[in-house]
């Protein structure tokens, strides 16, 4: 079940906070009182920004899965996810465009690895088909001269 995450603290029921990664870490911090909560992040493969990559606002709702794993975050003011950002073999940070682009760049890569072993494959069949057509031609002539 998914459940809106409100601040824990007694007398906030706060529910917009601002968001940091810090290591594998999400850190928020509630916009009413400043208390800082941390959300194991370590199972994504990237990381999240501060801002909202819509509208650039800053705090964001949070809404966490209470069976597994995981955190969605709203920006309150146009419901968009925050920004976030791949590192790439590098280490480099890209942004989610560009680490589409690197993996249809590695498929076409090894689809291309792909079509020359077929290829190759195909002129193996190929020879073979003649290795066999030239038996048959001698099988054949030999069985004309013997008889
Ligand atoms: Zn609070
Ligand atoms: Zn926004």
């Amino acid at each position: 079940m998914i459940r809106t995450f409100v601040c824990e603290k007694e007398g906030c029921s706060g529910n917009s906070f601002y968001i940091e990664s810090k290591d594998d870490k999400l850190l928020l911090t509630c916009k009413e009182c400043k208390s800082i909560y941390d959300i194991d992040v370590s199972y994504y493969d990237y990381t999240i920004l501060s801002q909202c990559s819509h509208c650039n606002n800053d705090t964001f709702k949070v809404f966490r899965d209470t069976e597994k794993e995981g955190v969605y975050l709203k920006c309150i003011e146009c419901g968009n996810p925050p920004e976030i950002v791949y590192l790439d073999e590098e280490g480099t940070q890209i942004n989610y465009e560009s680490r589409v682009l690197n993996n249809i760049k590695d498929r076409i890569v090894s689809l291309d690895q792909k079509i020359f072993s077929l290829e190759k494959k195909i002129d193996e069949v190929e020879n073979g088909q003649e290795l066999i057509e030239e038996s048959l031609a001698y099988v054949s002539k030999f069985l004309t001269e013997i008889s």
